[in-house]
């Protein structure tokens, strides 16, 4: 098939690879003409284990194109999908300016019938907002050309991008259109050859909501197991244990019930608070969403307020060394990272910074820390511990697993680590010397 799709970051530079590789005739359209440009060189502008390979190999193949044309490539195209960002507005709803703007720009430019896909994660009703853009695009050029529009949720998730896309859990298409449902089975069917996916169609509401609804669920399950923790800090029960605990039951299961230091990223902080929105649109108060919201606002600081227990309000003349900066391993990303969070918070009290991640240095130093004084950007793990008073792990790298404790014992000045992900067993970190405080237990 022919596909054209519109936003060339994570979920569409991804998306637009995976059609290619299995054979389609994809371009990837982004109006920002840098990123085109360094796309058409094989620079890929995000981290994410596995593109770079196959961005390369389709773009010489030619089933890869990349584009900030929308125009000419609608002529070609069988499946248009939008894949912009949806940041978070001002009041917490789905800002829609961009996806509405590219519907505009469909309509303008679209000379055949269309199926025009929502990818990007939209709120209940955008399917109709992007239908009545195009139709009203159409209707200035006096045209009435078919289209169709359907939601698309997409799922990957970033460090797993690609190995989601190409082998996903699931397919979520949601159209009221029989013959669309059956083409987009069609594009996907490559999708479900090895494993034991399923493509799931729904009507179009349903599917927009669904998106909202794994990412809601996915984020309370975060909040609640951080509250568990912080109960479990204070009653002397160990969360790490409770967490085995509750995991063996097969209804709770393991995943998604570590506590730390809060999620971050691009998607659930805005994807909850759009959630609460679009409840309170409708007249209704989603209190359990709000307190998962409210909660996760409190767990990000947890380790700073850890840090000035220990070492006290004011934190002037101390260094702290910060492993990980990225929201979660395996991305370059820092959207709503908890390091944002915990480095303003420490240094506001006086402290100074040496930060490492393996990926994130970048993101950090041009966009979320920028201009920040007393960052000191270091080039491996153990730079970062020389001569700093304590060691605070805010990402859970695996090159953070299974340090040199000797080392790290040697190049810091005090052996005190602040692990905000419970990455080390206690009883071996009290062993070996150290200080040691997570979440969810008392400090050894
Ligand atoms: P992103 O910010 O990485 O990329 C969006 C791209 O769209 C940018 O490159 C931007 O320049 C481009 N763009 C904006 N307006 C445009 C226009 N008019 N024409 C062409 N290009 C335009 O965003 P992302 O992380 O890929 O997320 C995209 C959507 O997918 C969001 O709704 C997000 O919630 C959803 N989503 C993201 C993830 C994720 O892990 N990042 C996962 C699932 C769903």
């Amino acid at each position: 098939m022919n596909i054209t799709v519109i936003g060339t970051g994570y979920v569409g530079l991804v998306s637009g690879t995976c059609f290619a590789e299995m054979g389609n005739k994809v371009t990837c359209i982004d109006v920002d003409a840098n990123k085109i440009e360094k796309l058409k060189q094989g620079i890929i502008p995000i981290f994410e284990p596995g593109l770079e390979a196959m961005v390369k190999r389709n773009y010489e193949n030619k089933t890869l194109r990349f584009s900030t044309q929308l125009s000419e490539h609608l002529e070609k195209c069988d499946i248009a999908f939008i894949a912009v960002g949806t940041p978070m507005g001002d009041d917490g709803s789905a800002d829609l300016k961009y996806v509405l703007q590219v519907a505009k720009e469909i309509g303008e430019n679209m000379s055949h019938p269309i199926i025009v896909v929502d990818k990007s994660t939209v709120p209940v009703g955008t399917a109709d907002k992007v239908r009545a853009t195009i139709k009203e695009a159409l209707n200035k050029r006096q045209l009435d050309i078919a289209f169709e529009v359907v939601s698309n949720p997409e799922f990957l998730k970033e460090g797993d991008a690609i190995k989601d896309f190409m082998k996903p859990d699931r397919v979520v298409i949601g159209s009221d259109d029989v013959p669309t449902t059956e083409k987009m089975r069609d594009l996907y069917a490559p999708f479900f050859r090895s494993g034991s996916a399923r493509l799931i169609t729904m009507d179009v509401r349903s599917a927009e909501m669904t998106k909202y609804v794994a990412n809601a669920m996915l984020a309370t399950k975060i909040s609640f197991m951080n509250e568990v923790a912080n109960i479990c800090e204070l009653v002397g029960a160990d969360v790490n244990d409770v967490r085995i605990g509750i995991g063996s039951d097969s209804r709770i299961g393991y995943s998604f019930i570590y506590p730390g230091s809060g999620y971050g990223g691009s998607c659930f902080p805005k994807d909850v608070k759009a959630l609460h929105r679009t409840a309170a649109e409708h007249g209704y108060e989603a209190r359990l969403v709000a307190a998962v919201e409210a909660v996760n606002d409190t767990q990000k600081l947890v380790i700073a307020k850890k840090v000035t227990k220990r070492f006290g309000e004011d934190l002037t003349g101390k260094t702290f060394a910060v492993w990980g900066l990225s929201f979660k391993p395996d991305t370059d990303d820092m959207r709503e990272a908890p390091a944002i969070y915990v480095i303003k918070e420490l240094i506001e009290r006086g402290a100074k910074i040496k930060a490492y991640d393996p990926k994130a240095m970048h993101e950090a130093q041009e966009f979320y820390l920028k201009g920040i004084e007393g960052i000191t950007y270091c080039n491996s793990k153990y730079e970062a511990v020389i001569d700093a008073d304590a060691m605070v792990l805010l990402t859970d790298w695996k090159e953070f697993r299974i340090p040199d404790f000797e080392e790290l014992k040697t190049q810091l000045k005090n052996p005190i680590v602040f692990d905000g992900r419970n990455q080390y067993n206690d009883k071996m970190m009290r062993e070996n010397g150290f200080e040691y405080f997570q979440i969810g237990k008392k400090a050894v």
